[in-house]
């Protein structure tokens, strides 16, 4: 949770035009640890001034440097360079993500992890791109040089959400500054002390002054000035729906590229055939993992009739367990709820859950604070699951985005009906299908209309293959060469060698004279 106020930052967190600088507001945020509420440092909220000035630097630096010109060979080894500077201060930034979100230290490791394959990844993905694409064929004469070639796009503003901050910055900065553009990064108002990190690594590394911007404020501040511009010519958004539909409106007046990838209500199908430890493992390890803050959660559990007892019986007896605590403390399983106002948003889904006549198994509330004393100051919120769910409930239709887990149940064989209410949403983010039978698996599988699907397992990713929705989950890719694709313009060049003259205009009709 975050509030604003005048007390000074005690280090400027906004870095325009290669400088460390304070807000012309001089307005500032306390940032704070949400697992016992204490407040971890103040930095400064950004205004429309701030937001104008860093577009200005940005647009100067596309305009008059050699950075847009230059081979993606000649910028690459600075991507491998912040990959090594991430793996030398991995633990630093792990503590600085841990407390600001509240995830534990062990995810925290790997979202470092992570991140450096996405920098490695791109330094050799983005080597490709500098390959002139010869176009030969009928319609193209001999004497012609047909080829397509890449551009940057331009001024890139790249705007991230509160529960992966330092993963979903990456996964845009690091294509959209190997392909040559200048780009604002601007993280979320919540979680932004990783991301003030790595600008610090990205300038170590040797990036140019003017092709990195960082802008740290909450989306009203800096929003409307950074999406309208018209000197900015790309938008990349990862957030929730409400924002992303605002932002493209945005965009729309200036016609920027505006990519959007938004959030999820994903399903997660287990078949009777599936082991019972192994499937209630996968169940809640697709859930619960960082709380349910995770865009790609398994929060719908779509299960067959025969197993669903057992297993709903063996997920509510591993929720009831699962330890709850400080992310720096290794013995914590899962951190708190990132804000005060998430967490008053995930018990409000349980108000309406109930009001709706689903039945609420395990969880619900709050730890109990004379139990955990040490989780009362913080966000805490239990696993909850709730049985007897139908697919017109709000909360089996709304990303709640807590640690919720609904149910909903199919008869035994009937896979139609299982891969119907998989795709009953107006998602498509990503979704599970659980079976021992690799033929039916394979088969539903390729039904599911979400953009990514994991079969016996959940939540696997990786930087060579795409990331990003069907539906309202979004528009866009990220990750894999399609998500490097987001930030370059194709310029198609036909260069005549031997110049003939066209002859089109023969000069013999009559005199067309201007009317006076
Ligand atoms: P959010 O939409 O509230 O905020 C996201 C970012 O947008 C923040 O940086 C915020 O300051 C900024 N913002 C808000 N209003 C803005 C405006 N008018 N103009 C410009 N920027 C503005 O989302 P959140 O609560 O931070 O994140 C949670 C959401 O993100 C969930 O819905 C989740 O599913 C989604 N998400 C999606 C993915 C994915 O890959 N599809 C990944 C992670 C999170």
């Amino acid at each position: 949770m975050t509030s604003t106020s005048t007390a000074p930052a005690p280090e400027p967190t906004l870095y325009i035009d290669g400088k460390w600088v304070h807000s012309k507001s001089r307005h500032t945020r306390t940032i704070i640890n949400p697992f016992d509420n204490s407040a971890i440092t103040t930095i400064d909220e950004a205004c429309a001034e701030d937001a104008e000035a860093a577009i200005v630097s940005a647009k100067k630096f596309f305009d008059t440097s050699d950075w847009a010109h230059k081979k993606c060979a000649e910028r690459c080894p600075l991507l491998q360079k912040v990959a090594d500077l991430l793996q030398r201060d991995k633990e630093i930034i792990a503590e600085i993500e841990t407390k600001d979100t509240g995830k534990t230290l062990t995810e925290s490791r790997i979202d470092v992890d992570d991140v450096t394959a996405v920098f490695r990844y791109y330094a050799e993905e983005a080597l490709k791109l500098d390959a002139e694409k010869q176009i030969a064929g009928e319609g193209i004469p001999e004497t012609v040089n047909s080829r397509t070639v890449h551009d940057p796009v331009g001024v890139c503003v790249l705007i991230a959400p509160w529960n992966y901050p330092l993963l979903q910055i990456c996964w845009k900065v690091a294509p959209a500054l190997a392909t040559g553009n200048a780009v604002i990064m601007k993280p979320s108002e919540v979680t932004p002390l990783s991301t003030i990190y790595l600008t610090k690594l990205l300038i170590e590394a040797g990036f140019p002054t003017g092709s990195l911007h960082l802008l740290t404020a909450g989306g009203a501040s800096v929003g409307p000035t950074l999406t309208e511009h018209r000197d900015v010519d790309l938008v990349s958004f990862t957030g929730g729906l409400d924002t992303g539909r605002r932002i493209i409106q945005s965009c729309a007046g200036t016609v920027k590229r505006c990519t959007v990838e938004l959030g999820g209500k994903n399903p997660n199908i287990v078949f009777s055939d599936c082991d019972l430890d192994w499937a209630i493992d996968n169940v809640v390890t697709a859930v619960f993992l960082h709380s349910g803050q995770v865009c790609s959660s398994g929060a719908r559990l779509i299960v067959e009739e025969s197993i669903a007892d057992e297993l709903i019986a063996g997920v509510v007896e591993k929720a009831r367990h699962i330890k709850m605590g400080n992310g720096l403390n290794p013995e914590s399983e899962t951190g708190p709820l990132v804000s005060a106002a998430h967490l008053a948003k995930v018990e409000e889904y349980v108000k309406i859950a109930k009001a709706e006549g689903a039945k609420l198994l395990v969880g619900g509330s709050r730890p109990d604070p004379i139990a955990h004393p040490e989780l009362s100051n913080g966000f805490f919120f239990l696993p909850t699951v709730f049985d007897r769910c139908e697919r017109s409930m709000r909360i089996v239709r709304e990303e709640t985005f807590g640690p919720i887990l609904t149910v909903e149940r199919f008869k035994d064989g009937d896979e139609e009906h299982a891969i119907f209410l998989a795709n009953d949403t107006k998602y498509g983010l990503a979704g599970g299908v659980q079976s021992k039978d690799v033929a039916r698996a394979e088969r539903v599988a390729r039904r599911l209309r979400h953009g990514s699907v994991w079969t016996n397992t959940y939540g696997s990713y990786t930087p060579r293959a795409e990331w990003g929705g069907f539906g309202l989950s979004g528009n866009g890719r990220e990750l894999g060469s399609k998500g490097l694709d987001e930030y370059i313009e194709t310029k198609h060049m036909w260069t005549e060698n031997k110049p003939v003259k066209v002859g089109w205009f023969k000069g013999q009709g009559p005199l067309l004279k201007p009317k006076l």
